[in-house]
């Protein structure tokens, strides 16, 4: 899908008090530094060819959770976690309700917080909405993935998306030195495959 216009960028107003979630894990190490809880929001409307997660794209599906319950979600795994990576489906399609998911959380307790995005900076910048959740952020990976130049290193997918350290809390090397990939299992003993190249296991 090509470029289009920031003004043209649609950010969906959905309840502020809850998001759609795709999925959630309390424990990975595949998807930013240390390790971390991570929250995939459910809607994505860019449509990138060759995106690998197709499920979470459609908007209404996946579960309703209110802020206060994902917030007591994240924050009851305490000390266990370094921080929370959230991603997708398309994060920034649901911009209110998560920047009110991250402001409380940065209040509550230190963990950093990393945001994969397919909106380009300019895009992210330009609209209001989203450039508000900016603030509550440590890392931010944006742009679609292109699959003509496919990466798979540093937490970006394809070499065209952008890493932009919002704060000093990481730098280039933490993001490197993430696995690209893990097998996560599920206390039902449910399989999840996750990181930014789960094609790197041999898995799709
Ligand atoms: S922005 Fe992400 S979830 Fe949406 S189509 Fe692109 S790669 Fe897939």
């Amino acid at each position: 899908m090509g470029a289009r216009d920031p003004g043209a960028v649609k950010v969906e107003a959905r309840h502020a008090g809850a998001l759609r979630v795709h999925d959630f894990v309390a424990r990975s190490r595949a998807n930013g530094p240390g390790v971390r809880a991570v929250l995939w929001l459910q809607g994505c409307s860019l449509g990138c060819p060759g995106c690998f997660n197709p499920g979470a794209h459609p908007r209404d599906a996946g579960e309703r959770a209110s802020v206060d319950e994902l917030l007591a979600r994240v924050a009851d795994l305490g000390a266990g976690i370094e921080g929370l990576t959230v991603s997708g489906g398309e994060p920034l399609e649901q911009a209110r309700p998560l920047r009110a998911l991250l402001e409380r959380l940065r209040r509550r307790a230190p963990l950093s917080v990393i945001l994969f995005t397919g909106f380009t900076w300019e895009e992210v910048t330009a609209a209001a909405e989203m450039a508000h959740v900016l603030p509550f952020v440590d890392v931010l990976v944006a742009g679609r993935y292109d699959a003509a130049r496919r990466l798979a290193r540093g937490l970006r997918g394809s070499a065209n998306k952008t890493t932009h350290f919002l704060t000093d809390r990481y730098a280039e090397d933490d993001l490197e030195a993430v696995p690209a990939a893990e097998i996560a299992i599920g206390p039902a003993g449910e399989v999840l495959v996750t990181g930014i190249d789960p094609p790197h296991l041999g898995v799709r």
